[in-house]
């Protein structure tokens, strides 16, 4: 389809049926042979609205397209073969038009997901005001050290509201909404509560958790929970990169450690999903990505995931420790968040970083590495040159 087609739809069946679709009622839905293959199944391709506005597309045949998504952007993405931004430019929306600015306090309208009901909202705020209470008094002492241990701030900690739940308990459904309209009681897990607040409203509250039988058991939600949002997507700068993290302790973490050299936001974790009705807009606002995700096999997956960013990269945190994983550990065993950041987001720039705070200069091969004006100084340690040198080009 040309531009002038595409342009200016909101509408995912309208613009399916003009890029050559031919409905016929099915279900719950629409069906028709796909207009993004092509092919001649009047079955392969179905479109779901609901009352709510939410949309959706698939293609069942599995083998040549299986394309699939729940917006108009999505769609324009698969149609066209474009990434995001593209998709986003033949429609013609771009974030200077849609009006937003860093920090704002509304979300943009008109909103498909919309975040929990006004009800929820009060209790979750109550919920992170005595929450952060008991992180700052005497109950919440072991878990602010925890926090400390990860290399949070204080300043960094009241910032995000995090707080602290002393004990498990259960709360009648009503007094949240009855979200889901689950009638069962509402349990809030003991643990530290990490609120998910973007554009003035509470998305989801997020609690980590101890449990020892499992330590693999590390998170519990609320339920009403929208999990499908952008964390810090308020903090997102125009113009600059933003690095994109697996979770949100790794990106209090190193947006504290950056501070304004990029964005830093995360969608809670490997496996989660984004709606990008709502939040696509924001990640129109970074000039590139990078993807600073875990080193393990979900890490690797949930950075694949996000390779239709415009301008994205993969950064492969370096192993500085046996055990290291992500973002914190590097920083936990030495390593400078602020140089592995600015080097990953200048592809141009020489392999000179500072990855450790504490350990010397050193001479490799006769050769003293240090980059031509001086900016940084290459701080290795011999056996850890050619990690190094293997993570930039991976980088590069
Ligand atoms: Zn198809």
């Amino acid at each position: 389809m040309d531009t002038h087609t595409i342009k200016q739809s909101n509408d995912l069946l309208a613009l399916a049926e003009r890029a050559g679709a031919k409905f016929h009622k099915a279900g719950k839905g629409f069906s028709s042979h796909c207009p993004i293959h092509g092919g001649d199944n009047p079955n392969a391709f179905s479109v779901y609205v609901g009352d709510d506005g939410y949309q959706h597309f698939k293609c069942f045949t599995r083998s040549e397209c299986n394309r699939h998504g729940s917006n108009v952007i999505a769609f324009v993405m698969a149609l066209e073969n474009c990434d995001f931004k593209k998709a986003c430019e033949l429609l013609g929306s771009d974030a200077s038009s849609m009006g937003i600015s860093p920090r704002h306090t509304e979300p943009p309208a008109p909103l498909t997901y919309e975040p929990p009901a006004d009800i929820w909202q009060a209790r979750a705020m109550q919920l992170i005001d005595r929450a952060q209470a008991a992180l700052w008094d005497t109950r919440g002492s072991k878990a602010l050290a925890w926090l400390h241990a990860r290399g949070l701030h204080d300043e960094t900690i009241r910032a995000a509201r995090l707080g602290y739940i002393p004990q498990s308990f259960s709360e009648k459904p009503e007094t949240w909404g009855t979200p889901n309209d689950n009638p069962e009681p509402l349990y809030i897990h003991k643990g530290i509560l990490i609120p998910g607040i973007m554009a003035g409203k509470v998305w989801y509250l997020k609690i980590r958790i101890h449990n020892p039988s499992d330590p693999k058991d590390k998170y519990k939600g609320v339920r009403g929970n929208k999990t499908a949002s952008l964390y810090f997507a308020d903090f997102i700068t125009a113009n600059r990169a933003a690095v994109f993290c697996e979770g949100e302790f790794d990106a209090l973490l190193l947006s504290q450690e950056v501070k304004d050299l990029t964005s830093v936001i995360t969608l809670g974790s490997a496996t989660n999903k984004l709606n990008l009705a709502t939040w696509g807009i924001y990640l129109l606002r970074p000039s590139s990505f990078l993807i600073a995700y875990d080193t393990d096999e979900a890490g690797k997956h949930g950075g694949d995931d996000l390779s239709w960013l415009h301008d994205s990269r993969r950064l492969q945190v370096p192993t500085l420790r046996a055990g290291d994983n992500d973002l914190t550990d590097f920083h936990k065993s030495g390593g400078n968040l602020y140089s592995l950041i600015e080097s990953a987001i200048r592809p141009e720039a020489p392999i000179f970083v500072n990855w450790r705070s504490d350990v010397k200069p050193v001479t490799i091969q006769g050769q003293y590495w240090q980059n031509p004006d001086n900016r940084i100084e290459a701080f290795y340690q011999p056996d850890e040159l050619a990690q190094c040198l293997q993570t930039m080009q991976a980088i590069a």
